[in-house]
């Protein structure tokens, strides 16, 4: 029995199935992805970048605490007040003063500069006067209206091809604390340089500091996030588009951001020494990429697995239908269709007689005085009557002819591609057969005779219509005497 019919029906609950499923497989795969990201960022964010920050900065610190101290005890040297104080008359004196200074405590540079004279002493010997319009001189005037003791200057050494180097300027006061000068050491940040090397190859991970405007004004040896160089502004630096939306001023803070389509996680601290941000940033390494992977993977076994619940069960829904139509079109007891089985397949007959003009013929049979039997023999034996009745009939037409229990012990035959004489001959057959035949049950010989009626199907006229001649044919049969065929004609 064909099924197609049937089918269209199990799709709802098809597509609820993997609705279900799908949702179900999706917040799990989601829900369990999430979890392990957010403990993964938690750590690199909370733990991994901060700790960074955290040993960078305590470098940078040991790298200053030095070069004050030594400044500091510059800015109460006696010698050095009272040379100025005598009216700075050999500069040999303090030049020699500064190298012993500079040698013995291996700075970069160390220098004094009078208030008195403006003289800009080293240890190499007198560099210049300084001044006031001189751009490159500001730091002294800063430095002598400061309030401060001292001040930490991070600047360019261009007497020291342009090494990055930390100044220490400090005020020199006589004995009576009026301003004489101003003296200092200058230290190169090679150790913190080297540390950020270190975090930048082993961890994988950015460091750099950036001043107020957003300058990169310290990096590792190789230079500042994607190659930019000291003296940039991030701004300027291709890809960090994003950051900049986040950042266009730094500010303290956990950040994430991407970097041409690369999430990255950034850490920034404030160092109120220095005036200067450090930023240490890590782009989504192996753990996050690792996480995602397992999501992909986890969502292809869901796939395959909600693909495999949907096909079971649609195989095992259209068995189930397929099964139920065949009961619901089957007579249990012959076996053949019932009414609702031979009207699916009576139409589709019908359909096919009209388009190729063919004869169609119809034969409907009932067994004669049936009654009787079962009333003598016991129902058991009408029900084996019926049985081989219906095997009987089965085995003498066509595979393609269409056999129907018609209810009760009625049956109906449509005869494809038949004229009205071959569906006589084969009536007269089943008739002369079953007259002739007998069946042994319960130790007794039944036999049974049938009445035939036959139509042929006219142009445009209707299954029912020619049903009901032939059944008009079968009760002519019965008054005329039974066990005989007659003929309902047009
Ligand atoms: P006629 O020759 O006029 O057809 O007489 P009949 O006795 O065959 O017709 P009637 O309609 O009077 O009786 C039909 C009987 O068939 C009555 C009913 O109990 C019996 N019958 C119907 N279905 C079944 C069945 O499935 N099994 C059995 N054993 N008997 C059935
Ligand atoms: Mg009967
Ligand atoms: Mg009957």
């Amino acid at each position: 029995m064909p099924d197609s019919s049937s089918l269209p029906r199990q799709w709802p609950l098809i597509v609820l199935l993997l609705v279900l499923l799908g949702c179900g497989f999706l917040a799990t795969s989601l829900a369990s992805y999430y979890a392990a990201l957010d403990s993964i960022r938690a750590g690199i964010i909370h733990t991994e970048l901060p700790l960074t920050s955290d040993n960078v900065y305590s470098e940078i610190q040991k790298d200053l605490v030095r070069p004050i101290l030594i400044s500091s005890m510059m800015s109460r040297d006696t010698f050095m007040r009272d040379w100025v104080m005598d009216g700075e008359q050999d500069a040999k004196q303090v030049v020699r003063y500064l190298r012993e200074v500079q040698e013995h405590y291996a700075t970069v540079t160390s220098f004094f500069v009078s208030e008195k004279t403006h003289t800009y002493y080293q240890a190499k010997g007198v560099l210049k006067k300084v001044e006031k319009d001189q751009s490159r001189d500001d730091w002294y005037f800063r430095v002598r209206d400061m309030q401060a003791p001292y001040e930490i200057n991070v600047d360019i050494d261009m007497a020291n091809s342009d090494r990055m180097t930390v100044f220490i300027n400090y005020k020199v006061f006589d004995y009576q604390q009026r301003f004489i000068g101003a003296t200092g050491v200058g230290l190169t940040v090679d150790a913190v340089v080297k540390l950020i090397d270190t975090y930048q190859q082993r961890y994988n991970r950015s460091v750099f500091l950036v001043d107020t405007e957003g300058r990169l004004v310290l990096t590792g040896s190789s230079g500042g996030p994607l190659g930019a160089r000291v003296g940039q502004s991030l701004n300027e630096i291709a890809g960090l588009e994003e950051l900049m939306v986040k950042l266009p001023q730094p500010q303290s803070g956990d950040f994430e951001y991407q970097e041409q389509g690369r999430g990255h996680f950034l850490n920034v601290r404030f160092i109120p020494e220095l005036n200067w941000y450090l930023f240490v940033d890590t782009h989504e390494d192996g753990a996050v990429a690792g996480i995602r992977q397992s999501l992909y993977i986890n969502l292809l076994i869901c796939l395959v697995i909600t693909a495999l619940i949907i096909t079971l069960v649609n195989v095992a829904l259209r068995r189930y239908q397929r099964r139920i139509s065949a009961l619901a079109t089957t007579d249990q007891l012959t076996e053949l269709p019932n009414r609702r089985g031979f009207n699916l397949l009576a139409n589709q007959a019908m359909q096919e007689a009209r388009r190729n003009q063919s004869a169609l013929c119809v034969l409907m049979l009932d067994l004669d005085n049936f009654k009787q039997l079962n009333d003598s023999q016991g129902h058991m034996a009408g029900d084996e009557m019926l049985r081989r009745f219906a095997s009987h009939l089965r085995n003498t037409v066509r595979k393609s002819d269409i056999i129907c229990r018609w209810g009760g012990e009625e049956f109906i035959l449509l005869l494809k591609d038949t004229t009205p004489e071959q569906a006589r001959e084969l009536a007269e057959k089943i008739i002369q057969q079953t007259e002739q035949s007998s069946i042994r049950f319960n130790d007794v010989d039944l036999q049974i005779t049938t009445s035939i009626g036959l139509a042929h199907l006219q142009a445009d006229e209707s299954l029912e219509q020619v049903i009901t001649r032939a059944d008009r044919a079968l009760y002519r049969a019965k008054q005329s005497g039974r066990n005989r065929l007659c003929e309902e004609t047009a």
